[in-house]
């Protein structure tokens, strides 16, 4: 890439094709200078250039076409001026593909013991013995040393609930950081991206809406959510933020989210998202699965032979049981960990597209009922302790620095039990099921299956609030409601290969 200096550079480093849409919901393509990816996209994320456990290799099987790093974690170790010299983080990585790196505002929101000024934020961290200080001009020197193909201006951040008054400076100051920003940023080779606050103040939203999006730039993110408000209170921002943001341009949700976040905000037009969790949990054996979450840690899968997801494709689920994954996180083996974030990032993959599929033929409103219906089904839900799960990894707390909690659907019954001796020789012969693989995926289908319709349920939800480690735990837990009316055929991915036929709907309540 070109290390091109051009003061307030325009910025000719993005393109966004919108391809189509389907009520509030689009399909489109973003190319940057290192490719292009499908929107709307998930990006996994590498908070210090690495997705964990994930080689490059593996997180492009996982259909990922862009990942993000994180411009505070990398500019403490191994700093900027290294990963220049690596080639940056592109170089670093070995990832050729988009990266977006984010500006270090959310960690204004994220780590304790700050200051918060004017001219930027100070951390508590030392690094060689100096407080860290981020600015926006100092954010904007890293984020061109790391060389991403999108870079995220340098925001305020602020928790939920936040006062009005100090909401409202929140959006007054990210607009003047934005202008510092673009000054600051030089490189034509890469797309700045302005950020909307406003915090679940719907007039301060569309205050930001104008201060932001009238600074013409490539790309616009939604901003200051995924603190704790909720998903219900995320949805109504959403809905009080995108209808004023430029057609023309990609809206990308920050930090966000769970399954039924992601479907929900395509549903209101939003095109790019990143999240730590399906990585994160994936470390504490939260697997997701069509029909919800579950822990395969628990002693339930000790000598599971299922799969991690009857429904998945991956390496994982092509050739392990839920009995290893389940030895191997419990033996405190890495590859347990790699084992399930690769299944849970081809999860959000895959669930991306078949949210771009389904935009593209006009059917996104019942794939949306479809999915939700299923994924929040009420049947033989049960607690998961997330609070609990969360709090155990003290060396991954700063890249998740909320906890939450969520219902989950185990994904064994009895019934299921007792059909298994039938299904054992499949899952025992993992030879086999790579051979169907490589057939399936020679005849281009990568993943499928036919989800149990559930009907039209309303899928309705209280809230999947994240609440913040500080305490100020707006709770979670929806009301569960999935409805079990007349069904649609509620497809995950619409097209079937053959492997999944015998499979379907295995180890999975329905
Ligand atoms: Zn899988």
């Amino acid at each position: 890439m070109t290390d091109t200096t051009q003061e307030g550079a325009p910025s000719q480093a993005l393109s966004f094709e919108l391809k189509c849409t389907d009520g509030r919901a689009r399909r489109g393509r973003v190319t940057v200078t290192h490719g292009s990816f499908e929107t709307p996209a998930f990006m996994p994320v590498g908070t210090r250039g690495t997705v964990k456990g994930m080689t490059p290799r593996d997180l492009r099987e996982t259909g990922a076409e862009i990942c993000l790093g994180n411009t505070y974690h990398l500019n403490i170790a191994p700093g900027g001026k290294i990963v220049k010299k690596l080639g940056g983080l592109h170089g670093m990585m070995g990832w050729d593909a988009p990266i977006l790196t984010d500006s270090g505002g959310f960690q204004v929101f994220s780590l304790p013991k700050l200051e918060i000024e004017e001219e930027g934020v100070t951390f508590a961290f030392k690094k060689g013995g100096k407080a860290i200080q981020l600015t926006p001009e100092r954010s904007m020197q890293i984020q061109e040393a790391l060389g991403a193909d999108i870079i995220m201006a340098f925001d305020h951040v602020v928790a939920h609930p936040a006062p009005y008054q100090l909401a409202e400076e929140a959006v007054y100051r990210t607009s003047r950081w934005l202008e510092r920003c673009r000054k600051a940023h030089t490189r034509t080779d890469q797309a700045l991206f302005g950020i909307v606050q406003g915090s679940t103040f719907p007039n301060l939203r569309r205050l930001s809406v104008e201060l932001i999006c009238s600074q013409d730039l490539p790309g616009y993110a939604i901003g200051g959510l995924s603190v704790g408000e909720g998903h219900q209170l995320m949805m109504d921002t959403i809905d009080q933020t995108e209808p004023f943001m430029p057609a023309e341009k990609p809206r990308y949700l920050m930090g966000v989210g769970y399954p039924e976040d992601l479907v929900e905000a395509v549903a209101r037009g939003v095109d790019m998202f990143d999240c730590v969790l399906p990585s994160r949990l994936a470390r504490s054996g939260i697997i997701f699965t069509r029909h919800g979450r579950y822990r395969v840690t628990k002693g339930r899968y000790k000598a599971d032979k299922f799969p991690l997801d009857t429904n998945c494709n991956c390496y994982a689920c092509r050739n392990f049981s839920r009995a290893y994954v389940n030895h191997l996180i419990n033996s405190k083996e890495i590859l347990g960990s790699v084992l399930a974030t690769l299944h849970n990032i081809t999860f959000y993959q895959d669930l991306m597209r078949a949210m771009r599929q389904a935009i593209e033929e006009g059917r996104f409103e019942s794939f949306r009922r479809a999915f939700l219906d299923e994924y929040l089904s009420d049947d033989r839900k049960e607690e998961l302790d997330l609070e609990e799960v969360l709090g155990t990894s003290e060396h991954d707390a700063d890249d998740l620095p909320w906890k939450t909690t969520h219902s989950v659907v185990p994904p064994t019954t009895v019934e299921e039990n007792r059909r298994r001796s039938r299904r054992d020789a499949e899952v025992s012969a993992p030879e086999e099921r790579m051979k169907e693989h490589k057939r399936a995926s020679k005849g281009g289908a990568r993943k499928g299956s036919k989800a149990g319709a559930k009907g039209q349920g309303k899928a309705r939800r209280a809230s999947s609030g994240r609440s913040q480690k500080s305490s100020k735990s707006s709770k979670s837990g929806r009301s569960k409601s999935g409805g079990k009316g007349s069904g649609s055929s509620s497809k995950f991915a619409k097209s079937k290969s053959s492997k999944n036929s015998k499979n379907s709907g295995s180890g999975k309540p329905k």
